[in-house]
């Protein structure tokens, strides 16, 4: 069966084209700046020659098309036919308390991802317009949608519930929601497998570090507690995103700086985070290498963004009455061995042993960064959300094809 897993914003959409019998991606790339005359479709086939072309890409369904045939194309295709893609995945990022795993695409989960559009405003339309996009362009092709949110509604209300009035979260279902789900389920169950033990049995702190920012306390194989909230905003420090500050500084500042509730949200969601500390930018390669020329700017936001992420995991760890181990992904967890370092001298109250070497070595493999007699385990395992988004859609229209 041949997936192709979209992920669509509101001006670019990546995508993966998968071979499930051997989960190999047969494609990938993305087209920036879709509503532009000057749009960059950029594209990878496997073991061909990789391509970037520059055209006017006014709208998604635009952008599919230009996708589909480039995935047919006499030279640069992978496949004969656009009729050989089986099924189409979705990431969609809000799937609100309605969506507790994926779902496959009819009307009425297409109303109810509307319905979200107010908890997502940046994200959940973008992504209707990916599904209505595909629709145009390929109709009969049955489509899934796998939610970033979707792990986290294991989570109890005693970590969901915000302690403010209860007519909040019955009206408007202001809640803890949590992101990065997809990758916090995959990097578990890979942490159970890596470590030998049944995922259930085990107390872990997921760590996905990358331009957004996200932890997660997972017990008995399912989501616990997790950093992000409502929004992806609360939490860690992040590149841009200040995460955790005293809610009492919108008003105030909105007051003292006569800014409007847009410029406030613009400066918390775009504005904050290491390139407010740093004054440099948001990609921790840049702070790490001014750090260590002598830029106290630079080593503030790191100690900042070190200090904040190492707080989650010893809360977690509260939470859980355990930790078995801590598991680092996405750009930054996978890349930054300094951050890792700093982050695991400063627990080694659990019993936690570095093992230095190990963190150095540069790798995309999945391995231990502690000593075997380490009483807590460091893992790093590189994040994989396409593959999650292909292997439900897969399973979704295996279950489909049994009951019909
Ligand atoms: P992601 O959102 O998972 O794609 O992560 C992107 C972020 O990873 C970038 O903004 C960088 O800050 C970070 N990153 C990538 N490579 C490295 C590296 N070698 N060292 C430190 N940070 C890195």
């Amino acid at each position: 069966m041949i997936v192709l897993v979209i992920n669509a914003g509101s001006s670019s959409l990546k995508f993966q084209l998968y071979e499930m019998e051997d989960e190999s991606v047969l494609a990938k790339g993305k087209v920036e700046r879709i509503g532009m005359e000057s749009a960059i479709l950029t594209y990878e086939p496997e073991g061909k020659q990789d391509v970037r072309e520059v055209s006017e890409i006014l709208e998604h369904t635009t952008a599919i098309r230009k996708v589909l045939d480039m995935l047919v194309h006499p030279v640069h295709g992978v496949l004969e036919s656009a009729q050989q893609i089986d099924a189409v995945g979705h990431r969609v990022v809000h799937g609100g308390e309605s969506f507790s795993n994926s779902a496959l695409v009819n009307e009425e989960v297409k109303q109810e991802i509307k319905r979200l559009f107010d908890l997502a405003p940046l994200h959940n339309p973008a992504h209707m317009l990916g599904i209505q996009a595909v629709e145009a362009n390929m109709p009969n092709v049955p489509q899934a949608v796998v939610f970033d949110t979707a792990f986290h509604q294991t989570m109890p209300p005693v970590t969901y519930l915000y302690p403010i009035p209860m007519v909040l979260y019955k009206k408007h279902k202001i809640r803890r929601y949590g992101f990065h789900g997809t990758s916090h389920a995959y990097v578990s169950e890979r942490a159970a497998a890596f470590l030998g033990r049944p995922l259930r049995e085990l107390k872990l702190v997921t760590c996905h570090i990358g331009n957004g920012a996200s932890c997660t306390a997972v017990m008995d194989g399912r989501s616990y507690d997790t950093s992000m909230g409502m929004t992806p905003l609360e939490g860690l420090m992040m590149g841009t995103r200040s995460g955790d500050i005293d809610p009492a500084i919108v008003p105030f500042t909105m007051g003292k700086e006569d800014l409007t509730l847009s410029e406030v949200n613009s400066m918390l969601n775009k504005h904050s985070g290491l390139l407010a500390i740093s004054g440099i930018g948001s990609d921790m390669r840049e702070i790490d290498e001014a750090r260590q020329t002598g830029d106290r700017n630079a080593a503030l936001a790191f100690d900042m963004y070190e200090y904040r992420l190492r707080k989650c995991i010893g809360a977690y760890a509260a939470a859980m009455n355990g930790l078995d181990a801590i598991v680092f992904t996405a750009g930054v967890g996978e890349n930054s061995a300094s951050l890792r370092a700093a982050v695991c001298r400063n627990l080694s109250f659990l019993g936690l042993e570095l093992d230095e070497a190990a963190n150095d070595r540069r790798g995309s493999d999945e391995r231990a960064i502690t000593t075997p007699g380490s009483r807590v385990q460091v893992l790093v395992i590189p994040t994989n959300e396409e593959l999650v988004i292909a292997r439900d859609t897969y399973r979704l229209i295996l279950d489909r094809n049994d009951v019909n």
